[in-house]
């Protein structure tokens, strides 16, 4: 491609609202623009590293005996009212005129599908593969291509008709995510994952390390457990139960609001304190217990409550369904709400909480005698530095960025769906399902923001827009033109990828830093001085190292540049 003809338009401004480097070279480096909020136009540099990447995902899925797809975007509105997610917060764009959703992925298409023409045990098992635009609610899209709106996912389902059989196909899905992350050349590593909203028995996502990543991870170096915050535990002890358990007593705590407060106030460690954290579930108050400061994870509770939706509870409510407010609210006495604790809490005694009157706790409360609850859970959010579950060493808690998703469905959408086969007594079963997914423009911008240095992108072999970024330093220069036009002109014929700038209206040292901002591997230059002595330049984006060549030789040492 020539570049006085590509429409690359580079900037030499950093974009304010983008404080991601992904998203800052994205956008200077001409690859993409927002058209509105998490909606982006790819340009032709950008599409061109997506079908590379999405050409290595095809290769990978293909060879664990995938089969193609193309599944609509549009879905009617009520096969999502079958499956219940018609209505999960954040998740769907709709088309209210004809009743229609936006698909954000499509296990229900694939059950709908499984429904109708998976009939026998004989027909399994199948994995079901497309490369295609999702539509999601996403209430904060930021952070450039890593959070869209619309965005490419390569999703696949697997249908199986026994347990081990899912255990197969996911097995293979790992092994060729490792595969595809592998080739992309990112530097990722796994978790075990929640199952959120979608339901299921195990999931592990894909991950890079990344200061702002959304995703919290809680890694051990020294063993290497892996887990997502969301379902991460450590080894932190329960609370000792004291030997000593006494009568209950009322403590005047005037305008004693927070946990640090409370605990200056009387005097006592925060882990005497069982503090009271109080959401709704499916429209019933509900209050959750937890040891002094540590912090209730979200996912944990939702996981725990299973299925329905947790909220908070609106204060004016609080009042009148306890008679305090949310700093002198606890467990005893309290009614019309569902009560669950965290597991530390199990056997504890000696524990002061709110007394659900206002400035007012009560002490001495033992979980075995006054509170009655539906369960312990792990519902706490683990920290670093606290004792690894497997190993004890402490554990590490990093930001990362989400780039794959295997997950082990089971038959929550067959069975809504109507997916059954029958199995080898004849008998109806529901069709056994697996759920993958990767970002297409997570790759780019997680390969952008492992490589890149001061000067711009830098591409590797397997992603780059093209091999080669030619440099005609001065196309005023005849013997410049000639020999660069023959070169371009030589290496598209063996198959070199070939990015050209052959423009006449820009000086050879804003070309070199449109080169490096672009970042393709390679870099030959073209130039007068070289010409001098019949050389040419080749320069490695990477390392910067730099070589001259005689012209006879050029097109032998590229390829050899480029291939290694
Ligand atoms: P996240 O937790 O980041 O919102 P998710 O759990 O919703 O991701 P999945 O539903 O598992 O993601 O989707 C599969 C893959 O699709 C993700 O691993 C990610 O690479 C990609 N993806 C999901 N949401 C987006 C988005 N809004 N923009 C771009 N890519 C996305
Ligand atoms: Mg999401």
């Amino acid at each position: 491609m020539r570049l006085s003809y590509a429409f690359i338009p580079t900037l030499k401004e950093i974009p304010a609202d983008a404080t991601m480097k992904s998203h800052q070279l994205m956008l200077r480096a001409g690859l993409m623009r927002q058209l509105t909020a998490g909606v982006y136009a790819f340009l032709p540099l950008a599409y061109r590293a997506m079908l590379k990447a999405m050409e290595i995902i095809r290769e990978e899925m293909n060879a664990i005996g995938g089969q193609e797809f193309h599944l609509p975007a549009l879905n009617p509105e009520s096969l999502w009212v079958t499956t219940g997610r018609r209505n999960i917060p954040n998740l769907i764009l709709s088309i209210k005129e004809r009743d229609l959703v936006l698909a954000p992925t499509h296990e229900e298409v694939i059950a709908w599908l499984a429904a109708y023409h998976i009939q026998s045990y004989k027909d399994l098992p199948q994995i079901w593969y497309q490369i295609q635009t999702k539509f999601r609610n996403e209430p904060r899209p930021r952070s450039g291509v890593l959070r869209g709106r619309q965005f490419i996912m390569k999703d696949s389902y697997t249908l199986d008709a026994t347990w081990e059989g899912l255990d197969a196909s996911y097995q293979a899905h790992a092994e060729a995510y490792r595969k595809i992350f592998r080739r992309c050349g990112l530097d990722f590593f796994e978790v075990g994952a929640s199952s959120g909203a979608m339901g299921g028995t195990g999931s592990q996502e894909f991950m890079i390390e990344s200061p702002s990543g959304e995703d919290t991870v809680v890694l051990c170096p020294k063993c290497g457990y892996a887990a997502n915050l969301e379902i991460a535990e450590s080894a932190l002890p329960p609370l000792e139960r004291k030997s000593e358990t006494k009568p209950l007593e009322e403590i005047h705590t005037p305008n004693v609001r927070t946990i640090d407060e409370l605990a200056r106030f009387l005097k006592v460690d925060q882990t005497r304190l069982a503090k009271s954290v109080v959401y709704q579930h499916d429209g019933k108050p509900l209050l959750a217990l937890m040891v002094g400061n540590d912090e209730l994870n979200e996912a944990k509770l939702t996981a725990a409550l299973g299925a329905g939706e947790v909220k908070p509870i609106p204060t004016e409510e609080l009042l009148a369904l306890t008679g305090a407010d949310g700093g002198s609210i606890g467990p005893v006495g309290l009614k019309n709400f569902r009560i669950i604790a965290d597991r530390r809490l199990k056997n504890a005694n000696g524990m002061i909480s709110g007394a659900n009157r206002n400035d007012y706790h009560l002490g001495n409360i033992d979980f075995t005698r006054d509170v009655t609850l539906e369960g312990f859970h792990d519902l706490r959010t683990v920290e670093s530095e606290e004792p690894c579950v497997s190993c004890n060493s402490p554990l590490k808690v990093s930001n990362a960025i989400e780039l794959g998703h295997i997950f082990k469905l089971g038959t929550k959408y067959s069975e809504a769906l109507d997916a059954t086969f029958l199995d080898e007594n004849g008998k109806a079963q529901p069709v056994i399902m697996g759920s993958y997914g990767i970002g297409v423009e997570r790759i780019i911008a997680c390969h952008i923001e492992q490589s890149h240095d001061e000067h711009g992108i830098v591409w590797n072999k397997a992603l780059a827009p093209y091999d080669l970024h030619l440099i005609a330093a001065n196309m005023n220069h005849e013997e410049t033109v000639k020999i660069s036009a023959g070169l371009y002109e030589e290496l598209r014929e063996i198959g070199v990828e070939v990015l050209f700038d052959d423009r006449t209206n820009v000086s050879p040292g804003f070309k070199f830093k449109d080169a490096d901002l672009m970042g393709m591997p390679v870099q030959v230059i073209v130039g007068e001085r070289g010409l001098k002595e019949r050389k040419i330049e080749i320069k490695r984006r990477r390392s910067g190292e730099r070589t001259l060549v005689p012209i006879q030789d050029a097109v032998g040492a590229i390829r050899k540049m480029i291939a290694d």
